[in-house]
């Protein structure tokens, strides 16, 4: 017989036993965080509290749904205030919420709906509940469960995703995993499925590096898709290293969705440096850009949507240097560099030289500009360059160098570029302490390139020359999801 074993060696059942994970997870989730909509129900048992909270808690964290809660809960004593509120006053109070503009618009509107629709009163069936502004099959769903305690099933990222994982389902999104539980999943289990799994799949099997090492089912999961978060092992005991970290996000906001946060909160890094963050700072909410503990710095593109850098950094920098005083070049949002006492740290994102290589002399004008610029940085004190260089360097940094000899990244322009700069006096980080192959920073979305490990190493960790014994380490970090990059990272003495 052909037994599968799952990434922790146990062997995978041919049907998921859904009785037993959930009679599982139901106890450890008493012990985990409460999600917020359920808080609201414990603490007030009011459905139109439930309503507004499940309103608020769409496509937001709940730490920040919960300070929005308890701001407009002082405020507003039952639900006929909102409508008396102008919409500034609700959206500063909601602030910084995702969507607060119009969630602030939806809230101001609904005591009159409901008078309109439902006489005043909370409706208690999905139907009914989906008719009123803001309100979609998600949050209805939510209110009959929690609200009312009526079957209900709420399928949010969380209960779509783990259901998926534990292959109890197989859905492309959200909706189709509702219908699919609605005529799969006892009856019984409707109402409680969602708070369960929304606990779980914040603490334990979250969406980045699920901790499979501290799952109560992890005998049980089959673990379709996932890759577990991998334990760090120490490199040094010296805890005034510095551990420095830097990721391609392909957007900020997305990477929020998948994660983000919670990779930066678990990492304990001291400087943490993202490119293409997609994103001019006045579109970033409040949890992205206060993570607790640090502060964070934007250099974006004119250009809404595209390119740009940031950095998040538990250390006060001396200066922040916003470019490289080239308008072609920072008009894209390329550079930005924080100095410290005893190094710069330039956070880059290289040009990529496109399609038939039309952007190559953009792309080697930028090489020439930040090599410039760094060895003038280095003659005063160590520089760190790290990010997204868009090249892979040699043939052992790709997967299939051969076939790639003509094409953006790897084309002999782009190498060329890249020995010159190490030739001037920078290191490759990371080929310090690992010469072998298949080690890579990149892999395309198409094609299952990830799973099959096609990828590239574009994204690097480089010090001038003279800093070479302030390296501890450098590692790649392949297990981190969220990106078509991973991150990469340097220990710094
Ligand atoms: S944490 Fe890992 S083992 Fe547990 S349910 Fe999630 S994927 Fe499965």
């Amino acid at each position: 017989m052909n037994i599968k074993f799952n990434k922790l060696n146990y062997p995978v059942m041919k049907k998921f036993d859904i009785d037993k994970a959930i009679a599982i997870l139901s106890k450890r989730v008493k012990e985990l965080k409460t999600p917020i909509v359920d808080l609201v129900k414990a603490q007030t048992n009011e459905p139109w509290k439930v309503l507004v909270a499940t309103i608020l808690s769409a496509r937001t964290t709940d730490s920040t749904t919960s300070q929005a809660v308890s701001k407009l809960f002082k405020r507003v004593n039952n639900i006929d205030d909102l409508s008396r509120m102008p919409v500034s006053r609700i959206e500063k109070l909601i602030y910084p919420v995702g969507f607060y503009r119009n969630k602030a618009k939806f809230l101001k509107k609904l005591p009159g709906e409901l008078k309109k629709l439902f006489k005043g009163r909370i409706p208690d069936s999905v139907e009914e509940l989906i008719r009123l502004p803001g309100v979609g099959r998600k949050t209805a769903n939510l209110v009959v469960s929690v609200g009312f305690n009526r079957p209900a099933v709420c399928v949010d990222t969380h209960v779509h995703r783990i259901m998926n994982i534990w292959g109890y389902v197989k859905t492309k999104n959200p909706l189709e995993t509702e219908m699919a539980l609605r005529k799969k999943l006892d009856k019984k289990y409707w109402i409680s499925i969602n708070s369960i799994l929304v606990a779980y799949g914040q603490s334990i099997c979250r969406p980045v590096s699920p901790r499979c090492n501290e799952c109560d089912i992890e005998f049980l999961c089959p673990q379709t898709g996932v890759t577990p978060r991998k334990i760090k092992k120490k490199t040094s005991s010296n805890k005034n290293n510095l551990s420095l970290i830097s990721w391609n996000v392909n957007g900020i906001r997305a990477s929020v969705k998948k994660g983000f946060i919670d990779f930066v909160k678990d990492s304990k890094a001291d400087i943490i440096a993202v490119q293409e963050t997609k994103a001019q700072p006045e579109q970033l909410s409040e949890e992205i850009i206060n993570i607790p503990g640090y502060t964070s710095y934007w250099f974006s593109a004119k250009r809404k949507g595209y390119s740009g850098v940031g950095i998040f950094s538990k250390l006060k920098p001396i200066s922040i240097i916003n470019g490289i005083n080239k308008k072609e070049f920072d008009d894209e949002g390329r550079a930005l560099t924080l100095e410290y006492e005893t190094f710069y740290f330039v956070n880059c994102y290289f040009p990529n030289s496109q399609h038939e290589l039309l952007r190559l002399d953009y792309k080697l004008r930028f090489n020439e500009a930040i090599l410039k610029y760094c060895r003038k940085l280095s003659r005063k004190k160590s520089v760190i360059i790290c990010g997204d260089f868009n090249v892979a360097h040699k043939a052992i940094d790709l997967k299939n160098p051969k076939s790639n000899e003509q094409n953006p990244g790897y084309s002999l322009p782009e190498r060329n570029s890249m020995d010159k700069f190490i030739d001037s006096g920078f290191i490759d980080t990371f080929r310090m302490f690992n010469k072998g192959p298949d080690n890579y920073t990149w892999w395309s979305y198409r094609f299952n390139a990830r799973e099959r490990n096609i990828g590239w190493r574009i994204d690097y960790f480089c010090v001038d020359k003279k800093s070479e014994s302030r390296v501890v380490n450098a590692e790649i970090l392949p297990d981190i999801t969220g990106s078509d990059h991973c991150p990469v990272s340097l220990e710094w003495k």
